[in-house]
Formats: C-alpha cells, structure tokens, sequence
C-alpha cells in the first residue's frame, strides 16, 4: 500500500473560515477521498496557525487571553470542516507541544547541519500585518501589499535572528526542474524559478519583544517568526524528531492557496535542505474564490459567509460547485445564480434525476432485482471511458477534468434512458432487452457512485445504499470495470437534489 501524506495550509485562528479556505479544505478532501478509492495509505492533515499578531489582535478584541481564544476558534474551524465533510486523520495546532519540539529540533537540526545558515542581524523594511512577513519590492504595488491592498504597510527595525536563504536558491531551482521538488500548477512553477533567479535574500526568523510564540531556543528575548514556526507543522504532524517520523515524511502534497507559495516553494525547503531532511515531493497552489471578479475579502466586505454557502443547498452540493465551477488551479467565480443554475442543471435535473428515474424504473418492473445480463451496451463502454478518463485528469490533481468525465456519463446515461424508452420494452413485453437496460443504467450509478464519492461523499453513500451495497465494505476503484450489482436488491431514493429544498432557502 502507497504512503500518501498530504497536507492543507493551516488558518490563521483570527476569525471564522471563509469560503476560500473551505475550497481549500475541499479541494485537498476530494484528492485525499479519491487517493483512499484507489488505494492508497493516505494521511490527511489539517490544523491552525495560532501564533500570529492577528490572533494577538482577535484575542484583544474580544477580551480573552490569547490561549482561550485559539481554543475557542480551534473548535469552531474544526467544526466548519465537519460539516464540510472533510476527513481529515489529523487535526494540528501550533500551540501544541509536539509542535514547540518540532520546531526546536528543526532549527537543532540546522544548527548541526550548516550552522552558517544561522546568524544575527538588522533587519529594517515595510511589514504588513495581514501576511504577517516584511514585504519584497515585488510584493507591493501602490505603496500597499499586493495581497492586502486595504491595509497599511508598517515600517519596522529589529534586531533579529536570520535564515541564510540566499544560499539555496540554485540548488532548489534545480531540483524544481529536474522534477524532484513539483510546483504545480506550471504557472505556479514558472513565477517561482523566476524569484529564484533573481537571486534570493536572507530572511529574519525571530521576533523580539513578542510573548506570543515559541521561544527562540537559546534566546529567551525573541520568539520564532510565526511564518518560520507555522511551516514546520507539517513536521510536527508526523511525530518528529522521534523515531519513526519517516513513515509519513516527506509528506507527498502540501495543498496551498496561490499567495503563499513563496514559502512553501522557497523557504521551507530550503529550511528542510539545511536541516539534512528530505523534501515534500510536491506542492499544488489552487486560485482563489472570486466575487464578480474580485477577491473575495473580509477587509473589503466582499466576503460571502460559509454558513450561508453550506444552508444554501446543503455541503455536498457546495463542494461540487466549488470544484466544479471554481476549480482548484485559476481563480474562478463564485456567485449565487451560478450556484443555483449548476444546482438544477447538473446535480437535480442531472445526476438526481438519472438516479431516481433509474432506481423507480428497477422497482416498478423488477421489484428493485438487477438481472444478470452481460456488460456489453454502448452505455457500459461509455462508462469505461468515463472511469479512465476521469482517473487520468484526477491523477493530476485535475479536479474540474474528473467532475466533467464524470458528468459527460450523468448526460449520456439520461439520454440512453431516452433512446431505449425501458417504457416501451416493459408495455411490448421485451423481456430481455428491458433487462439489459435496467442492468447498464444500474452498473453505470454504480460507477458515478465511485466517481463522486470523493466529491459528495454523502450522496455516493445513499446511492450505494440505495444500489443495494453493503457499506461495511468500502468500494475499490476496481470495482467500478465490472460492478458488483446483479442480484442486488435495489429500492427507490428520495430526490438526492430537491428543487423544493432550493425554493426555500432563496
Ligand atoms: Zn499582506
């Protein structure tokens, strides 16, 4: 069994999660979801970043020690991404111990290592408090951080530990094009080898005078640098330093947002090179949600809330229309027509349709029995097809490409149900032909039930239900060629998408 570790960003814990999060969580849920399907010991991390001035700020604001605080939105995140339906194996804080000793053996690590990698100096420039970092000439436009053009850069001067990043960038420029460090998507990959080109500068790594942090090993004045700190977590998670950490490490994904690849395509794995440890093989950088073509932002009360998107029309229609119409590569655009559109078009007039007339179809003239009959009609070809194509474009963490393979087989299902008129075949007595009608529309939910699983879990589970299957036994990717379904005892489903539901919720 493959080893697949993979990770999301972890969120500041300063206000409640916000739909762009939730994609993220989403997106790294579906490939997590599908790796299992296929197979694989996957290991799905999430966590928060509890360290940051912003925490300090949110816990100010609303009068509770900075530790009350984390707890607080720990558990409200943690609760978000329930109702997500993430399932995530582990759930990581940075306040916690295994985290503090993570990040003293990691710098342990680099002391022992290339101990010139590690020195004191001035550090002076514009800091902008949402990213939490100094920023680079490149970073602001306007005066303002490109990412935070509502906030106001801070110029700042301190005395502080340093990080010789400098040194690394060749190396790492080769080992992102030679492939054994991916940055994904190309575009994601092209801007990162063009800032390391342009040659790198050594970076501040501690805070002083800020209590709020882990405290700089063998520098009680200063704390560790939330961004330095918050990277190792994905460290912290497999156990380390202790033996037995390499059962998960490298991790195989870090899943991240566009903005923050510089840290993750830079300075983590220079952080990991000088510390003598192996790098993660890969990092996916999905766009952001947009609305009307905008950033979606607190701070320029263009945010939508999670809770309204998840009411709308339940957590499952919301994951699909996230990945679906969003995607997890560009920056896509979120707006309530879109959602609604998608919701009748693809999910209840699509999906939900081909299942409750299939399924009714079963019982009305089987009493819900699936007939042995052989996997040979054009509709069974197409969900081979379908199955392959989708493998390839979720293989490269394509999760638009999977979602259309899967809805090109939802679109021909529904209109082989109107070429065969199974109808007909029932009122002119054409016993067997209405069999092998009733049989292919049966392996075919069979096969979008695999499809969709790492999407809409909970749809895939009363389809499979609904199919008659035991899920006491999970389904293998392999099942899908020639699905388990003859002799299976299938029963009507109440609509999987009720247009009413929408109705109401408007
Ligand atoms: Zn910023």
């Amino acid at each position: 069994m493959a080893k697949f570790y993979l990770t999301t960003a972890i969120d500041y814990a300063n206000a409640d999660p916000h739909l762009g999060q939730a994609l993220e969580k989403i997106g790294a849920d579906a490939i997590a979801r599908y790796r299992r399907l296929r197979g694989d010991d996957v290991h799905f991390l999430m966590g928060m970043d509890e360290h940051s001035q912003s925490v300090v700020q949110a816990a100010e604001e609303n009068q509770v020690p900075p530790q009350e605080w984390v707890d607080r939105m720990a558990v409200r995140f943690e609760e978000f991404y329930q109702r997500l339906e993430c399932s995530h194996n582990d759930w990581i804080r940075t306040t916690e111990p295994r985290h503090r000793r993570a990040v003293e053996a990691l710098l342990g690590g680099i002391r022992e290592h290339n101990p010139d990698d590690l020195f004191i100096d001035t550090y002076e420039g514009l800091y902008c408090s949402g990213c939490e970092e100094f920023k680079q000439e490149s970073q602001i436009a306007d005066g303002r951080c490109t990412e935070h053009p509502t906030l106001d850069l801070v110029p700042k001067k301190e005395e502080n530990h340093f990080f010789r990043l400098s040194r690394h960038g060749a190396e790492l420029v080769r080992l992102i094009q030679s492939g054994e460090f991916q940055v994904e998507p190309a575009i994601r990959r092209n801007e990162i080898v063009r800032l390391l080109e342009d040659g790198l500068q050594d970076i501040s790594i501690s805070r002083s005078r800020f209590p709020w942090g882990i405290p700089f090993p063998g520098d009680p004045d200063h704390t560790v640098y939330v961004w330095f700190d918050a990277l190792i977590n994905y460290l912290s998670a497999t156990g380390f330093p202790d033996a037995g950490y390499e059962r998960l490490w490298p991790a195989q994904l870090h899943v991240i947002g566009k903005g923050i690849t510089r840290f993750h395509c830079v300075v983590w794995p220079a952080m990991l090179r000088s510390a003598g440890l192996p790098l993660p093989r890969k990092v996916w950088a999905h766009g952001y949600v947009q609305w009307e073509g905008a950033k979606m932002s607190k701070t320029a009360g263009t945010a939508i809330s999670l809770e309204s998107a998840l009411e709308r029309h339940g957590p499952d229609s919301l994951r699909y229309f996230l990945l679906r119409e969003v995607g997890f590569e560009a920056d896509g655009n979120f707006t309530w027509e879109r959602f609604d559109e998608r919701y009748v078009a693809d999910l209840a007039d699509g999906l939900g349709n081909l299942a409750s007339r299939s399924l009714a179809m079963l019982v009305k003239y089987r009493e819900g029995v699936v007939s042995t009959t052989e996997n040979t009609t054009s509709l069974d070809q197409a969900g081979l097809d379908a199955l392959e194509q989708y493998a390839t474009r979720m293989d490269v963490l394509d999760l638009r490409g999977g979602l259309e393979a899967a809805w090109s087989l939802v679109g021909r299902a529904n209109q082989y149900i109107v070429e065969t008129a199974p109808w007909t075949l029932a009122k002119e007595g054409r016993g067997a032909e209405l069999d092998t009608a009733l049989g292919t529309l049966a392996r075919c939910l069979y096969r979008l039930a695999l499809m969709v699983s790492p999407f809409m879990p909970g749809t895939a589970a009363r389809l499979r239900d609904a199919l008659g299957q035991d899920e006491a036994s999970p389904a293998a990717w392999e099942s899908g060629v020639a699905p388990p379904v003859e002799g299976s005892r299938t029963r009507r489903i109440q609509a999987l998408f009720p247009k009413e539901q929408r109705a109401k919720t408007i």
